[in-house]
């Protein structure tokens, strides 16, 4: 077999066979495919789609690119959460140590920032020493001990999808269901978890543009999920703008922990508090979703969820005095304010523009070798369907270089529309498949 000749064939719209995609994926994985050829086919898949069945083998030829993990001598379930990818989205920095204080065992592997959307890896890793790179009996026996894991990708856990996550990122290919529902599947399966909380975002700072497109990604994963033995449910969740306040790593960092003291935008709040309570349910921690949101409430005011988040860090040999004195954590040396030019109702915040903005200020890579800089970031200060003043703070930009500055600024007074008459608000979530309370 060639890797050139199943381009070809994917470019010219046939289905692969299970041993066509097995051999480019165990290729790639092993260094035998070069990038090039495999940008190539990213391209011809993101442009032309693939059959079911091909995303399936897909999903799990990269899973068995590594170890997949059994865990069942934990002898609990295991839940996990991932989410498509958003702006602002550093929900599973509260969520995971919520689940996990309330005794359910959260094992997860996450993603690096992907285009012009950040990634969880990233945001911890502005805590010094934090170690995303845990070997399989690290993870293993952190779960047993702690009761809560958050790795990134490694070698040994499906590393094909490490290697063309990063390549996806720079080459244009990120936006595809099949590429996004194997992506997030091979390393759910991986992971080993018993029990999976999918959010799939919806809007124009998320991957997918349209709620069909989010729909049919959702419904995708959750049967891949099912034909693997894992319960599965999907949360579509509205992604126009960005979720909370803080875009960028250290911020988002921050933002997340304040949430486990009680400090958090209405909107982040709503949607941590939910993903928790679909994970209890899910692990049968809690039979109906009051209860389940009632369990997660209370680790915060009863401090619970902080205390598994210091837990954590320790753990993977972060800082944690930057945790709990969040203004050690990476600070800008440039904050300045972009206001409303008038008054009236906030119409869009396109989250993707923040998101790019975010990019260009250092939170991103542009390449793959790129360094972030965790420091740097937006402060969204306004909600679609509020009311603002003219001159109301609409942004607060963190950077750390005025030329960077200077080209998000126009980027950003063009993401945010004011309108004269009322916006209605959008909702929390679009909607919710595979839950059976
Ligand atoms: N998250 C992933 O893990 N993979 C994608 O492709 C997109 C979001």
């Amino acid at each position: 077999m060639r890797a050139l000749d199943l381009i070809v064939k994917t470019r010219d719209k046939l289905a692969l066979t299970k041993a066509e995609i097995d051999f480019l994926v165990s290729g790639y994985a092993h260094d035998e495919v070069p990038d090039y050829q495999m940008s190539a086919w990213a391209m011809a898949v993101l442009l032309n789609g693939m059959t079911d069945q091909e995303i399936t083998d897909l999903t799990l030829a990269m899973a068995n690119s590594g170890e997949v993990l059994d865990l069942g001598e934990i002898g609990e379930l295991v839940v996990d959460k991932h989410s498509t990818g958003g702006v602002g989205d550093k929900t599973t920095l509260s969520v995971a140590p919520m689940v996990a204080a309330c005794g359910l065992p959260v094992g997860k592997m996450s993603g690096r920032g992907l285009g012009f959307s950040g990634g969880t890896i990233d945001k911890l890793e502005s805590i010094p020493g934090f170690r995303s790179n845990l070997s399989t009996e690290e993870f293993i026996s952190q779960i047993k001990q702690i009761g809560i894991v958050l790795t990134g990708q490694s070698a040994d856990l499906a590393p094909a999808d490490g290697k063309l996550y990063a390549l996806r990122d720079v080459t244009g290919t990120v936006q595809s269901i099949p590429l996004i529902a194997s992506s997030v599947m091979s390393k759910k399966i991986a992971g080993g978890a018993d029990a999976i909380v999918l959010d799939v975002k919806v809007g124009k700072g998320a991957f997918m543009q349209t709620l069909d497109d989010a729909r049919k990604l959702a419904n995708v994963m959750v049967s891949i999920g099912n034909l693997s033995g894992r319960r599965v449910i999907a949360v579509l969740s509205p992604m126009d703008q960005p979720l909370g306040e803080a875009v960028g790593n250290a911020l988002e960092l921050r933002e997340a922990v304040e949430l486990l003291h009680g400090n958090a935008p209405e909107d982040y709040r709503y949607h941590c508090l939910h993903l928790a309570a679909y994970m209890l349910i899910l692990g049968k921690k809690a039979a109906s979703m009051p209860e389940a949101l009632a369990l997660a409430e209370a680790t915060i005011s009863d401090g619970s969820a902080f205390a598994k988040l210091v837990e954590l860090i320790t753990a993977q040999g972060g800082d944690v005095s930057y945790i709990r004195e969040l203004d050690r954590l990476p600070k800008a040396k440039i904050h300045r304010t972009i206001t409303a030019e008038k008054k009236g109702y906030i119409k869009s915040v396109d989250a993707k523009e923040v998101g790019e903005s975010s990019v260009i200020l250092g939170a991103g890579r542009s390449k793959k070798e790129d360094k972030i800089d965790f420091a740097v970031g937006i402060l969204v200060k306004v909600k679609i369907g509020e009311l603002v003043a003219e001159n109301q703070p609409l942004f607060e930009v963190h950077a750390n270089d005025e030329e960077k500055l200077y080209q998000v600024f126009e980027k950003l007074r063009n993401a945010v529309e004011i309108v004269d008459e009322p916006v209605e608000p959008p909702p929390y979530f679009w909607d919710v498949i595979g839950l059976n309370e």
